[in-house]
């Protein structure tokens, strides 16, 4: 029985809408201006002052759709992003889930509170989650295979699977909830797998809106949420 072992999450962007200029119109339709062309740095100004006065809803117009690999895990995670975040998932129960599995590069310790992990390099405690991980992943997949090989339906059989089975998803936001995201996912506190994801979207975040992305980070990760300069 032979299963994949997967080491990372991906995503990639399969299509997006909007850019700067467009939701620097949706902000000016307020005074009249927004049929007036500004040019690159009255803009950038309008976009810093939205993001320091907490002026979101300029930043909903506009979308990017992912296409998204990760663990199921990784989605419980995700999928709390009521706002803003559509999905289309993968189906365990129309279609025959593949034997791809997530595990990672090296174990993780904790100590102290809740939140405090350590990328161990531990080689034995590497061993000791991979071999587990491996064998708990073939040992689940061969049981959903042989229940459904004996007529059981999938939608019962993939109750046995475990939580990094890797699962695809669509997933389409909008600037806005893309920040709400990031500054949540790439925080030190979140899980490193879907702190990896909100890397990827963040990278996409700054190839499709430049200027909202720099005031964003600006904003968000140099000195706290809303201290950019106007
Ligand atoms: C490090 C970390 C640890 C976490 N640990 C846990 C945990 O142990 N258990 C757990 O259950 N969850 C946990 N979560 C999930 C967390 O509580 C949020 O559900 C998740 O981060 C989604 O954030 P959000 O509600 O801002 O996003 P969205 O659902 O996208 O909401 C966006 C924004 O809309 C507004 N909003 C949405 N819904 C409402 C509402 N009903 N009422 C008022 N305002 C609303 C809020 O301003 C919210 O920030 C954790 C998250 C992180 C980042």
């Amino acid at each position: 029985m032979n299963i994949e072992i997967v080491r990372s999450v991906s995503a990639e962007l399969v299509s997006f809408d909007g850019s700067d200029k467009q939701i620097c119109k949706a902000a000016r339709v307020s005074t009249g201006k927004d049929t007036t062309e500004f040019d690159a740095t009255r803009n950038r100004g309008l976009i810093r002052y939205l993001m320091l006065n907490k002026h979101g809803s300029p930043f909903e117009h506009g979308s990017m759709t992912f296409r998204v690999e990760a663990p199921i895990f990784v989605w419980r995670e995700h999928m709390r992003h009521r706002i803003g975040f559509s999905y289309n998932e993968e189906s365990g129960r129309y279609k025959k889930l593949e034997p791809r599995f997530y595990v990672p590069e090296m174990a993780r310790t904790q100590s102290g509170k809740p939140g405090h992990y350590q990328i161990s390099d531990d080689q034995d405690l590497t061993k000791l989650m991979v071999t587990h991980l491996r064998f708990n992943a073939r040992d689940a997949y061969m049981r959903y295979e042989d229940m459904l090989n004996a007529g059981i339906a999938r939608e019962v059989a993939r109750m046995v699977l475990p939580v990094n089975l890797m699962s695809s998803a669509y997933v389409t936001c909008n600037p806005r909830s893309l920040m709400n995201f990031l500054e949540l996912r790439m925080s030190e506190q979140a899980q490193t797998e879907i702190r990896n994801l909100a890397m990827i979207y963040a990278g996409v975040f700054e190839a499709c809106f430049p200027e909202t992305a720099r005031a964003f980070f600006d904003s968000s990760f140099e000195g706290g949420a809303g201290r950019v300069a106007p």
